[in-house]
Formats: structure tokens, C-alpha cells, sequence
């Protein structure tokens, strides 16, 4: 059997950490089915990060993805927008809620950027790259690239949305991307994650675990 591989991060790579929210967390707006369980994973990893970017879910209120715009509608139904079929939520992670705070018990100081995303009142942005227009960018490629990265890992909530969409954007941007399954948990709403699993299959996301992660 192939050895394992096992990666030391350099100067290269950075740590994309998605969405560690109060609202994605138990008793959050939107929980997460143990989404209390990747924070210490990923405050174990980020200390193998030199370079790390948090993401945040950032929704004004009354936000198309929230179920409660939508007349008739119940939350995890999924409805037609402009730019395709959405999914509708729980109202979660509001601007300046304390939902929508980063987890206090996140450890990452050193954390260098935050790209706060779905502020857009009528587009919905699991990815940390492009809005599900797939059209609006929010930033993180230029970022990314203007600074060197060659590599992105990508961990954190929800797996099977934000996390994946995340990664599979990485990947389409040009970068060498890895989601780290152990250090993510997933929602799992109507074959989602089965879904999620193909797609970051086909665009050659690499699924790996924490313990690959060398943390000198
Ligand atoms: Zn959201």
C-alpha cells in the first residue's frame, strides 16, 4: 500500500478557515450536525499555517437565501432565483449579530485576512471566492495570487457547502486545492454531501485528513 503522503506547510500554502461561526455552530441559527467538533482541529493545524484567511457569512437582513423572504417557502426548501435554484435557510449569520460572529474559541490570531461574503441582498456566496451568480467575485483569487500562494486548504463549515465551493473555486482559480475532511463537518441536506463529494472528485480537489498535515 502507497505510503501516506504528509505535507509541511511552507511559504506557499495558506489555510482557508470557512465559516467557524456561532450560527453554524450547536445552538446557532443553522447548526451544524457537530459543528463544534472542527475547532480544535483547526486550531491545531493553524499553528502548522504560517499563513491563514478566515471567511465569514455576512447577510443583511431580509437576505434572498433566507427562507423568510420567501413566502410559503420552509427553511432547507429549495427555490428559483435569478441565477438558479437556491436552497433556503434558517435566517443565519446576520450582519453584526452575535450569530454571525467568528467562534470565540477559534485560535488563530494570526489569522491575516477576513473575506466576508453573501452581503449581496439578492445573491446567495457559499463560496469565499464567487458568489452563486458564479458571476460576482469577492476577491480572494487576486488576493491569493497577488501574494504567491500556490497551494489552498481549505476546512471548516459546511463541508458539503461553503467549505466544497470554496475548494472547488481554489481549484477552478488555478491553485492546488485539498479540503481537509476531519477539520470540516457537513450539513447533508437532500444528497448534498454525496454531491458535493463528486464535484470536489471531478474538479481534483484532494480530500485529506489533519493528521497529513505536518504541525512542526
Ligand atoms: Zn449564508
Amino acid at each position: 500500500m502507497a505510503e501516506r503522503m504528509t505535507i509541511k506547510p511552507g511559504e506557499n500554502d495558506i489555510l482557508i478557515v470557512v465559516d467557524v461561526q456561532n450560527d453554524f455552530l450547536p445552538g446557532g441559527a443553522l447548526a451544524v450536525p457537530e459543528g463544534d467538533a472542527v475547532i480544535e482541529p483547526i486550531n491545531r493545524l493553524a499553528r502548522a499555517f504560517r499563513h491563514v484567511v478566515l471567511t465569514q457569512d455576512w447577510h443583511p437582513e431580509g437576505h434572498a437565501s433566507f427562507a423568510s423572504s420567501h413566502p410559503a417557502k420552509q427553511p432547507f426548501e429549495t427555490t428559483d432565483l435569478h441565477y438558479g435554484p437556491q436552497v433556503l435557510w434558517p435566517d443565519h449569520c446576520v450582519q453584526g449579530t452575535p450569530g454571525a460572529e467568528i467562534a470565540r474559541e477559534l485560535d488563530i490570531p494570526h489569522a491575516q485576512l477576513v473575506i466576508r461574503k453573501g452581503y449581496n441582498a439578492g445573491i446567495d456566496s457559499y463560496s469565499g471566492f464567487k458568489e452563486a451568480d458564479r458571476q460576482t467575485s469577492t476577491g480572494p483569487a487576486g488576493y491569493l495570487q497577488e501574494r504567491g500562494f500556490r497551494r489552498v486548504f481549505c476546512a471548516g463549515l459546511a463541508l458539503d457547502f461553503c467549505v466544497a465551493w470554496t475548494a472547488l473555486d481554489a481549484a477552478e482559480a488555478g491553485f492546488e486545492t485539498y479540503l481537509i475532511e476531519d477539520a470540516s463537518r457537513a450539513i447533508d441536506t437532500n444528497g448534498s454531501l454525496e454531491k458535493a463529494r463528486q464535484d470536489l472528485e471531478a474538479a481534483g480537489v484532494r480530500m485529506i485528513k489533519s493528521d497529513q498535515i505536518v504541525v512542526a
